[in-house]
């Protein structure tokens, strides 16, 4: 399976990191072995001093697809989930200012917390509220009405270029509130107030 998670998609979140509002979805691709395993911690790696946690909406695919029509988009997933894009920001800096492409800070051992998914049916998915909270103070609120391109919309701008796949995993891109993990830090996400994951830093 692969992992492909969207960058910007949320007018905020492009603030906050004083980014350029992209013309289309910007892409980068997670390794399987970047999945953080259930109920283990996460363990901010050596080679980075500034972890960010990233809370975002997931998608997972169910039905293999190429070039999907927007229309169709909703034919090939059922279920939502939450889940984590731990990124090494200092590292993502030094490849932004050079260029480089973002893997060593986005796509490294545990970077991606795939929570608990629930059935689509059991929500209105232009208006999805999650949170992330750290240490009990909620650190992101988001919703799905302000994402810049819709969930279908991301199906068939992805398929262009990747084959979707039945296990498949789309992070839909986090909204603002982005921040600094430390060492003993639990962080919570939650579904429309459900809990879809709970992560110890160590
Ligand atoms: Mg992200």
């Amino acid at each position: 399976m692969k992992i492909i998670c969207i960058g910007r998609n949320y007018a905020k979140h492009i603030e906050e990191l004083a980014n350029e509002k992209p013309e289309n979805p910007v892409i980068f691709l997670k390794p399987d072995s970047a999945i953080l395993p259930k109920k283990m911690p996460f363990f901010i790696p050596p080679f980075s001093n500034n972890i960010h946690y990233e809370v975002e909406v997931l998608v997972k695919i169910d039905k293999v697809g190429k070039y999907i029509e927007e229309k169709f988009a909703h034919k090939y997933y059922d279920e939502i989930g939450l889940g984590i894009d731990f990124t090494a920001r200092d590292v993502q800096d030094k490849c932004k200012e050079k260029g480089l492409p973002w893997e060593k800070a986005k796509a490294f051992d545990g970077s991606a917390v795939v929570g608990e998914f629930f059935p689509k049916t059991q929500f209105d998915l232009s208006n999805l509220e999650f949170k992330l909270t750290k240490n009990d103070v909620v650190v992101q609120d988001g919703n799905t009405a302000a994402m810049l391109w819709k969930i279908d919309e991301l199906i068939a701008y992805v398929s262009q270029f990747f084959t979707l796949k039945k296990g498949d995993i789309i992070f839909t891109g986090t909204p603002a509130g982005v921040g600094k993990v430390e060492e003993n830090d639990v962080l919570t996400g939650t579904i429309n107030g459900i809990e879809a994951f709970n992560i110890k830093i160590k």
